[in-house]
């Protein structure tokens, strides 16, 4: 029993201490494509790799226009949001926030059409929330994302399996900013100021709560970078690319409308 135990102890030191699949500082021996397969799901990603490196994250928009791409801009930092089709507001009413973000060099990434909880979803049911903004970002940015956050963080076996099948990287976070949880901005900004650095985030915010566009995210852009990080997306600490493919965005025509699709929470 005890010899058991101990072989036990054993297997999961030797577990816990198994060398990364690579390393980023040193990856001269993967290429992107080939960190792009590493980084796919099953499992979902939790933080950058490299250290001084900090990846503020904006999910539910498009909403507030572009304030948090702005502040990152003027600081030389760039973001990633995580968007919905239709959860806050359509997709296709605020294209030009989003065309705007992109072509700034923020990262667009998916978090579902109309924000359900993907573990209570079916395949198929998982299956037209990602048509539906693959089919948006097509016609807004010709773009179709690699990036997704799963509304709430919440998924299952079943769900990362159609999201490997269709080559996106699950990304959650090490740092929840508190946002939805109805803290102020200076207990916010307080939990902001006490991560150390070198240590790499993937912080979650919201770029619909007024809290974190108008007070959080303009002080904490700048302390962060005070701190000495570089505030970059997720793609960048990662070492991937930020997109599945590349192209011509779409022309706005009668297609460009949410009626017709699944409604906010709707499944
Ligand atoms: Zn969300």
């Amino acid at each position: 029993m005890r010899f058991l135990s101990t072989l036990v102890l054993a297997a999961s030191a030797l577990y816990a201490s198994a060398a990364p699949a690579y390393d980023l500082a040193n990856s001269t021996t993967t290429t992107l494509a080939e960190r792009d397969l590493l980084e796919r799901a099953p499992g979902a990603i939790t933080t950058c790799k490299n250290r001084g490196e900090f990846a503020l994250t904006f999910d539910d928009g498009p909403y507030w226009g572009n304030k948090p791409a702005k502040t990152l801009s003027d600081n030389g930092g760039r973001g990633t949001f995580f968007l919905n089709g239709n959860n806050w507001g359509c997709i296709y009413d605020r294209a030009d926030q989003i065309i705007a973000a992109y072509k700034a060099g923020h990262t667009i990434g998916s978090h579902t059409w109309s924000h359900p909880d993907i573990a209570k979803l079916s395949e198929a049911q998982l299956h037209k929330q990602l048509d539906l903004v693959e089919g948006a970002f097509k016609k807004i940015l010709g773009i179709k994302p690699r990036l997704f956050r799963p509304p709430y963080g919440s998924y299952n076996d079943r769900a990362l399996k159609v999201l490997q099948q269709r080559g996106y990287t699950v990304v959650n976070w090490n740092f929840d900013s508190g946002d939805t949880a109805g803290k102020s901005a200076s207990q916010i900004i307080s939990a902001y100021n006490k991560l150390a650095y070198p240590n790499p985030y993937i912080a979650l915010n919201h770029e619909t709560k007024s809290v974190t566009v108008d007070q959080v995210i303009p002080k904490v852009v700048p302390m962060l970078k005070a701190k000495g990080y570089k505030l970059v997306t997720v793609d960048k600490c990662l070492g991937i690319s930020p997109y599945q493919s590349v192209g011509a965005a779409g022309k706005r025509d009668k297609t460009w409308t949410c009626s017709g699709t699944l409604a906010p929470g709707q499944a």
